[in-house]
């Protein structure tokens, strides 16, 4: 169990290091990049030696924020020692990594996942915000950290990353006074939009052999698609086709399904009200009650099979 800190607590922690190593979660999307760049720069600006892990390809979509070609690999024979850890939107250990291997320090996990699983020493958690970059920003406020231009665009790209700019259930006052408050930072709301909502031409050609997949279960509730291992390619950016199940009349639960290894698939959940994080949770993953997120580890057709066989129950208990 973590010991729970607030702002300062998590400050002081990060004021008493001289080498702090942060991580960023498998999969990096915009709020666990720009958490962990906005952070280390502050850390930088306050005097620390600040070391970045990220256990995966960043994805083209955020190679536009500041500071993301200072991220290593880490190598799980290779020890880094530092005097803190701070893993940044991860609610479980898993999601570090190799970075769960090569650092012995001791832990601060900053996170927004109701389903966090309390893995850190310390634990700074707030399923309330609707981005890490949001308990960022206020954890800033709350130690007198003056932002910088680029730390204000990194935070602004993690919070509307995680909230849809504004469109989902976790958007709040306070979610929209924290991006308010950056936008006085030079930012173009517009530009980042368009950087976060382009597309490859690849992206379009597969999404097009993939709609036909679309099937739906439980009376239309659900609504799923697959990605097979044959169309599979990571230089693809597929993150968005889950809006299609998703934003259809009648659904209340949308899954895509992506075969990322012959006996490895990789599942996505979308919801109105069902909890997909308890979903999600069962198949030893995790997220939030409306947006959620496992890897299975069999083929797709068994994987689907498997969860289906749980999202089924929870959407018609619901
Ligand atoms: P995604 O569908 O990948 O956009 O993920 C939706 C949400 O579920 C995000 O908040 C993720 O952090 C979370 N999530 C996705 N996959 C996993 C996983 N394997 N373990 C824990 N949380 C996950
Ligand atoms: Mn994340
Ligand atoms: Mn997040």
């Amino acid at each position: 169990m973590s010991k729970s800190v607030d702002y300062q607590g998590a400050w002081q922690l990060m004021m008493n290091a001289g080498t702090l190593a942060l991580v960023s979660h498998l999969g990096p999307d915009g709020d666990t990049l720009g958490s962990t760049l906005a952070l280390g720069e502050a850390l930088k600006r306050a005097g620390k030696k600040v070391i970045l892990f990220v256990d995966d390809d960043i994805p083209h979509t955020f190679r536009f924020m500041p500071g993301v070609e200072t991220y290593q690999l880490p190598k799980a024979d290779v020890p880094v020692p530092c005097d803190l850890t701070v893993v940044v939107d991860a609610s479980s250990k898993d999601r570090m990594g190799a970075a769960e291997d090569c650092l012995s320090a001791p832990i601060l996990n900053i996170d927004h996942h109701i389903s966090n699983t309390h893995y850190a020493d310390w634990l700074l958690l707030d399923p309330k915000a609707a981005a890490t970059g949001e308990i960022m920003y206020l954890m800033f406020q709350a130690n007198g950290v003056e932002l910088t231009e680029t730390m204000a665009l990194n935070l602004y790209t993690a919070i509307v990353t995680d909230c849809g700019f504004f469109k989902y259930a976790n958007t709040t006052s306070r979610c929209m006074m924290a991006a308010a408050d950056l936008l006085q930072y030079s930012i173009q709301p517009n530009e980042i939009s368009d950087l976060l909502e382009m597309k490859s031409r690849d992206t379009i050609e597969l999404l097009a052999k993939v709609l036909p997949s679309m099937t739906f279960y439980a009376d239309g509730r659900i609504s799923t698609m697959e990605i097979p291992y044959e169309l599979y390619n990571k230089e693809i950016s597929t993150d968005s086709f889950i809006y299609y199940p998703r934003y259809i009349d009648g659904v209340e639960a949308a899954v895509m399904f992506k075969q990322v290894e012959p006996n490895q698939t990789r599942v996505s959940m979308r919801s109105r009200n069902v909890d997909v994080s308890a979903v999600a949770l069962s198949f030893g993953g995790g997220g939030h009650v409306r947006a959620a997120g496992c890897t299975i580890g069999a083929p797709l057709p068994e994987a689907k099979k498997r969860l289906l066989e749980v999202l089924i129950k929870a959407v018609e208990e619901a």
